[in-house]
């Protein structure tokens, strides 16, 4: 078992007086990680030492933070295989898409090293010539940064980079069943030499959360996670008026037109809804395939998941890994006996007899599924797809919107103008055009509804963690009419 029971705070590293707790591999169903939960009063010590490393770290220039910033890219590069290991244990997610994730993690530390120094406000031009106004983004202090179980230090660096580029100090809480990568990730921290107390990470579920979040030092609050735990979040967060930007989950439409290129959408549906075995907030769970071409897509695409491999997530010949905890595993096989209770046609997959003691649940595939039921509208986190039929443009974005979640969508189709038609009518923030789960990290991700608010990723994600102050100077010799508050 590998020791991970001490958390970073204040650049020591501190045993935690919580219960002890270990992370189970869902592959093997063995307990590889020894952690300590953090208290309350563990929570306490950590923002105190991120409040008092604040201020400095505010005011060290931003190109110090950006030299920082870019040892911390490196750093994560030169350190991939080890991290993505450490995930692979911990989530059950295959091995090549931890490293692809970590090293995009690692861009993401790079964009921000560059965006450091570049914080820069406005001149406003006013009425008068007798006062100059010029604006100033500033950091809120201390943020509490919390990622899922499924991609911690890619989610981690969404919101770390751009919090330390823009001068705010970090406590980090990741969750209890991915929490190993994240202490592994400190020591990078600690080596390079951030300033103690800029970087803190406590580690625990429920306690070690609510703690955080009703601390009233806190200055913003970035949550990565599910859409109830998000709301006990933000009633935490409402009572110090504290902001968030939340990043929760989906249930994204993957819509095909008669006039795609099949071939291409078919792959596109596959890794949507297949890649990290459904684990991923972006999945494309519903599948919308316009009725001409309707049985052909289900026959093909129902093969191509029957071709799916499932084994060793660290074997390069899998495709696919198990679910990650147990909770979560017994949740996904709750959520296809709902589908097949509601109707929906089970095409492959579904229920296994007996999986072993990894968490395996097939690629599965329900064909004919409508609207109104469950399957079509929450998100089960798991390799489970809806597919569903329409007839044209308006039907298949009045589908697509009939959900409260809008992270993600994609379209496929060959036709320019129907593109862009669609892609302004859909309440997604990010839409792909003949393309599924590209990112970059200069561009913005985030959702509407309930899959969240705020945005990560690029200089959008920068201004979360920015406030904007106004100055205004009176260049006159005279007093001013102090009543007089217009310029
Ligand atoms: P959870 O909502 O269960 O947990 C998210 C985080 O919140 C964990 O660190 C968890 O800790 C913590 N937490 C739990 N209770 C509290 C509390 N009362 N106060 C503060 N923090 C708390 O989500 P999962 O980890 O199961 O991740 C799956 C969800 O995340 C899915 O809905 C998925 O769509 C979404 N997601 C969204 C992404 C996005 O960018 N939009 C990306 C990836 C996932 P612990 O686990 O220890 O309980």
């Amino acid at each position: 078992m590998q020791d991970y029971t001490r958390h970073y705070v204040g650049g020591r590293w501190a045993a935690g007086s919580g219960r002890g707790f270990t992370s189970i591999d869902p592959y093997t169903g063995e307990p590889w990680a020894q952690h300590t939960e953090a208290s309350s009063a563990d929570v306490d010590t950590a923002v105190a030492a991120a409040a008092a490393a604040a201020d400095e770290w505010g005011r060290t220039p931003g190109v110090e933070r950006g030299r920082l910033l870019d040892a911390l890219a490196i750093a994560v590069q030169d350190n991939v295989e080890q991290l993505a290991k450490i995930e692979t244990r911990d989530s059950g997610k295959v091995f090549r898409e931890n490293r692809a994730q970590i090293a995009f993690a690692a861009r993401n530390y790079r964009f921000h090293a560059g965006s450091a120094d570049k914080l820069t406000g406005e001149y406003k031009p006013l009425d008068t010539e007798d006062m100059v106004d010029f604006t100033s983004r500033e950091p809120v202090g201390v943020t509490a940064l919390i990622t899922a179980c499924n991609s911690p230090l890619s989610q981690l660096a969404n919101k770390l980079a751009p919090a330390l580029a823009a001068g705010n100090v970090a406590v980090v809480k990741p969750s209890e069943h991915a929490s190993a990568s994240t202490l592994e990730f400190a020591r990078l921290v600690e080596e390079i030499g951030f300033p103690p107390g800029v970087f803190n990470v406590v580690v625990g579920a429920g306690e070690t959360g609510t703690a955080l979040t009703s601390d009233p030092r806190i200055g913003l609050i970035s949550f990565t996670g599910g859409v109830g735990t998000a709301k006990r979040v933000a009633a935490n967060a409402a009572a110090n008026l504290v902001p968030c930007v939340f990043e929760l989950g989906g249930k994204s439409a993957n819509i095909i037109f008669e006039d795609a290129d099949v071939d291409r959408a078919l792959v596109g549906a596959v890794a949507g809804i297949f890649a990290a075995g459904g684990q991923t907030c972006i999945a494309g769970s519903r599948l919308l395939v316009q009725r001409s071409i309707y049985r052909d897509v289900v026959d093909r695409l129902a093969e191509r998941a029957g071709q799916i491999r499932l084994g060793d997530p660290n074997d390069p010949d899998t495709d696919m890994g198990p679910i990650t905890h147990r909770g979560q595993y017994d949740s996904v096989l709750r959520r296809i006996d709902e589908a097949v209770q509601d109707g929906a046609r089970l095409v492959t997959g579904g229920r296994q007899a007996d999986s072993g003691p990894a968490l395996f649940v097939p690629p599965t595939v329900f064909a004919d599924v409508t609207a109104q039921m469950r399957l079509a509208q929450s998100e089960v986190f798991g390799p489970v797809l809806a597919i569903m039929p329409f007839e044209d443009e308006v039907e298949a974005i009045q589908i697509a919107n009939g959900t409260n979640f809008g992270l993600a969508s994609g379209i496929w189709t060959r036709d320019i103008t129907r593109a862009h038609r669609v892609a302004k009518r859909l309440q997604a923030g990010t839409v792909w055009i003949n393309t599924y789960r590209a990112s970059a990290a200069q561009a913005p991700f985030g959702g509407v509804k309930q899959s969240g608010y705020g945005r990560e990723r690029g200089t959008d994600a920068l201004l979360e963690y920015t406030r904007t102050k106004n100055t205004m100077i009176d260049l006159s010799d005279s007093t001013r009419d102090p009543f007089r508050l217009a310029t």
